[in-house]
């Protein structure tokens, strides 16, 4: 059963659809598989307002039929993207888009494009026997920790619609099925440059990124090596972005070359999770045995995945491939040194430390800081949190978090407040600046799980959007006291596991 088109039914503005006009033959035009029997889990009013959409329409029965794959907008041209992509270190040429569509492109009122993406919108030519399908608990996993890396400020793909379809799922057990509509600033990967490099195809290699860089990088058009400055754009967006999970303690879960950006938004919330006692080896998907994906092994992954797109754009740097290694080898090179600056930066703000030229110093004192949370195995989130307060006179919230640790604590605040003393600023502006860096409330993993459970098995949407309230506000001290401030018990957090969510 597949949808049609019918022209009454539009998002309220036009589509503008850049990747199906510029480069056919990167993907299989597609239609969506329409829901038997969609109902809402959510939308999102807020989102849809920001893209220039007629929110009021999208959040009744027109939207229902739109975001379940039941009528195809005026204006849509739902394709299947074409990607490859290194996943766990495996190189695999043929993924894509298995279980995704993109509808199209739209343009927000600032003139900034959108993709409209499908999740779950049945099979494709690319679904490699998978039956394209997703289920209710993956699909709310994602609307909550994508709006939540939002809130926190973090580049990420959004979720504009959520739609239970009324089909049941087959998992490991059966699940309600369901239908993620998901907005990015495009959804071009690594892997779909990959893709076309491992068949030698440099034509469509070209054409992919001309694109890119008009897309998101215009100004590079004009460099001697364009693919050369576009490796370095995605580095320093993906330093950046990286050293953002790192301060917030995101863990992605599956960094695969096919789930890392050309536009640095995060992507793919599937085994995604945030850290709780800081701790560097902490992995939660159930797949990555070795701890390929752990915490600490962000930085270094996201160089790795940064060298794979290296390779791929070779044959775009020009007729010596000698020197076009040579190149692409010292751009990558400076990944560590780049991803130091991100990362010093990201922990600065966290400490309410200015940029005094004093490297060195800064990130040794933050080093000591993380070490310590380690070892007193305090939580990542409330152990920067609570500096701020005790600069504010009220030391007791961190010093609880600290247990036997109390001497080790009480040295460190000592160097702190000393480099603190070096910058001309009132405490309470260092300490309200460090708020508005430091979250109070993160979507903890017990709280997401028993969220997806209650919507999962009793059809009750109460507690995911009483957390969604609550996570959208992450800054918010009026928050503090409450449940979604809190860390998980050592009993909730002993063995918590995540599921790709396929
Ligand atoms: P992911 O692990 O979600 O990043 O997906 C990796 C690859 O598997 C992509 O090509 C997906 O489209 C594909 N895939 C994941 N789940 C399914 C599914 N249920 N049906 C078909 N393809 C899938
Ligand atoms: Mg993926």
């Amino acid at each position: 059963m597949n949808a049609t088109a019918i022209a009454a039914h539009t998002l309220g503005t036009p589509f503008d659809n850049s990747y199906a006009r510029d480069l056919t033959g990167l993907y299989v035009p597609w239609q969506p598989q329409a829901a038997p029997a969609p109902r809402w889990l959510r939308f999102n009013t807020e989102l849809a307002r920001q893209l220039g959409l007629d929110a009021e329409r999208l959040s009744g029965a027109e939207g229902l039929a739109i975001f379940s794959g039941q009528t195809v907008p005026e204006g849509a041209q739902p394709i299947a993207q074409a990607y490859a992509g290194h996943q766990f270190g495996g190189f695999s040429p043929q993924l894509g888009d298995g279980r995704a569509l993109l509808l199209g492109e739209v343009l927000d009122p600032q003139g900034r494009r959108h993709d409209i993406a499908f999740k779950g919108s049945g099979p494709t030519p690319f679904s490699r026997g998978g039956d394209g399908k997703a289920a209710v608990g993956p699909v709310l996993r994602e609307y909550l920790i994508s709006e939540a890396m939002h809130a926190l400020g973090i580049p990420t793909t959004r979720t504009l619609a959520a739609v239970a379809t009324g089909e049941t799922v087959r998992r490991e057990r059966p699940l309600p099925g369901a239908v993620l509509t998901r907005t990015a600033a495009s959804h071009i990967r690594v892997g779909t440059f990959q893709f076309f490099a491992a068949r030698q195809d440099t034509d469509r290699l070209q054409r992919l990124a001309q694109h890119v860089i008009a897309r998101h990088d215009p100004d590079v058009a004009e460099d001697p090596v364009p693919a050369l400055a576009l490796l370095r754009r995605v580095m320093d967006r993906q330093a950046a972005l990286v050293a953002r999970w790192m301060g917030v303690g995101f863990i992605h879960g599956v960094m695969n070359t096919d789930n890392m950006t050309l536009s640095g938004e995060t992507i793919d919330y599937g085994p995604c999770a945030f850290m709780e006692v800081h701790d560097p080896d902490t992995v939660f998907s159930s797949i990555d045995h070795h701890g390929r994906y752990a915490y600490g092994n962000q930085p270094g992954i996201a160089q790795w995945n940064l060298a794979r797109l290296a390779e791929a754009l070779l044959p775009l740097m020009g007729t010596d491939p000698d020197d076009a290694v040579a190149q692409a080898t010292a751009v990558v090179n400076d990944y560590p040194a780049l991803y130091e600056r991100h990362w010093l930066a990201e922990l600065r703000r966290k400490l309410g430390l200015t940029d005094l030229g004093d490297d060195t110093g800064d990130l040794a004192l933050a080093n000591d800081y993380l070490q310590l949370l380690h070892t007193w195995q305090v939580d990542h989130t409330l152990g920067f949190r609570a500096l701020s307060a005790t600069l504010r006179g009220q030391p007791e919230a961190l010093a609880a978090r600290f247990g036997t640790g109390q001497t080790a604590l009480q040295a460190w605040l000592v160097r702190w407040q000393q480099r603190l003393a070096l910058q001309p600023l009132p405490a309470t502006e260092v300490a309200n600046a460090m708020d508005a860096a430091n979250p109070l409330v993160i979507p903890r993993n017990h709280l997401v799980e028993a969220a997806l459970d209650a919507a999962t098995h009793e059809g009750n949407l109460q507690p995911f959007e009483a957390l969604l309230a609550a996570i959208v506000r992450p800054f918010d001290s009026a928050q503090a006291g409450t449940l979604w401030a809190e860390p998980a018990t050592p009993e909730q957090q002993a063995g918590y596991h995540t599921f790709c969510g396929t």
